[in-house]
């Protein structure tokens, strides 16, 4: 493993609207690259350029605490920062990988966040986030603080050999546990499930009894995408090893799509696997409203919601349009409520949905949208 120290001129990355998956506004990386070297990790395509070989070479923003803080401090801001979390975690690296162990900048980082009463979505396969208890209990107690995990299933076995860097999920369950214990919203991002291995029945059904025993407040899914190059290459060796008679069955899955998405077909069955079991344990499959409601604006309460319900429907195969409303309100250069007279005029909204705006807007959220996510 080699550790380069690098500068970095800005950390904090602004969405251009609310990410949804992670009610979350803001987004870093604190390391480019990542040690848990997982066979299947988005973070190794060319598209990040990540330096170095991908899972041995980490890079090391040095400074990135000195302009965390210059962007966090309300004096410095022409304008102020927008409400709502801000995520630590995905993208190119984990924020907990060892090196975290000796730069301890991830620990400094949520230091400044509970300072300036941020409240924060953790992302990790690292059991090191136990490590930061303590500062994330001032972060929960003040604002909020959801600890979320990532699995590809709950078996240690295959998890050993996909994912060699990380603690095995039985870990990972018991880290989850005890933040339940202390008082934090927890998540499992079950993606991404690895095709014909973790994504039969019988395995998302374990995993998702497993994250029902330990109390989990959501779990959101999804399926694996696979770029050509550096991605495509070393998962394909890494499945040889454990399989190989898989490698020619993925290959008829990823037929070279831009982004990487398997056939849509096999996203649909996937999906109605988990979206069948889930329902039966009754776990929410977006993050509940009660969880960061009073953490995000009015207009991006109501791009949650219409997101959240478009997801839903379409999960029960049915048509929907809620997305495209969610698409047209985060075009406003102004809070929703300065246009709840004319919401029926924006593109994409009828009455219906304007109706469901409105009580949005007035209660904080919606009965159909309650009704869906329970
Ligand atoms: S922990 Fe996340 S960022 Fe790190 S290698 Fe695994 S998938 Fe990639």
């Amino acid at each position: 493993m080699s550790i380069t120290e690098i500068q970095s001129k800005s950390i904090l990355r602004k969405q251009k609207k609310i990410e949804t998956w992670f009610v979350s506004r803001y987004g870093m990386n604190l390391y480019r690259g990542c040690t848990h070297n997982c066979a299947y990790c988005d973070g190794r395509t060319e598209k990040y350029r990540v330096d170095g070989e991908f899972g041995k070479d980490v890079a090391v923003k040095v400074n990135a605490i000195d302009v965390l803080k210059r962007e966090l401090d309300p004096r410095r801001k022409r304008k102020p920062m927008q409400k709502g979390f801000i995520f630590v975690g995905g993208g190119v690296c984990d924020s907990y990988q060892p090196v975290e162990l000796k730069y301890e900048l991830t620990r400094q980082a949520l230091e400044l966040m509970a300072l300036h009463n941020f409240p924060v979505h953790m992302l990790t396969k690292s059991t090191h986030i136990e490590r930061d208890l303590d500062v994330l209990h001032q972060i929960n107690e003040k604002s909020r603080a959801i600890i979320s995990m990532s699995f590809s299933s709950v078996d240690d076995k295959i998890s050993r050999h996909f994912e060699p860097g990380v603690p095995g999920p039985s870990q990972r369950l018991k880290t989850l546990a005890k933040f339940k214990k202390e008082g934090f919203p927890i998540g499992m991002y079950l993606m991404p499930v690895l095709p014909f291995i973790t994504d039969t029945h019988d395995k998302v059904q374990e995993t998702v009894s497993a994250a029902a025993n330990m109390g989990i407040d959501f779990i959101i899914f999804g399926g694996m995408t696979l770029k050509g190059g550096r991605q495509h290459d070393y998962l394909m060796n890494v499945l040889r090893d454990y399989d190989r008679n898989l490698a020619p069955k993925y290959e008829q899955i990823f037929t070279g799509d831009q982004w990487g998405r398997a056939r849509m077909d096999y996203y649909d069955s996937v999906h109605r696997v988990f979206f069948e079991i889930v329902k039966e344990y009754k776990i929410p499959i977006r993050i509940p409203p009660a969880i960061w409601t009073n953490f995000v604006d009015s207009t991006d309460r109501v791009i949650i919601i219409l997101e959240h319900i478009d997801y839903l429907l379409k999960m029960d195969n049915k048509k929907s349009s809620f997305g495209y409303a969610a698409y047209s309100i985060s075009q406003l250069k102004e809070p929703v409520e300065h246009s709840r007279q004319k919401i029926e005029e924006m593109k994409g909204i009828g009455a219906t949905t304007a109706r469901l705006i409105r009580e949005i807007l007035d209660t904080g959220t919606s009965q159909y949208y309650e009704w869906l996510l329970s």
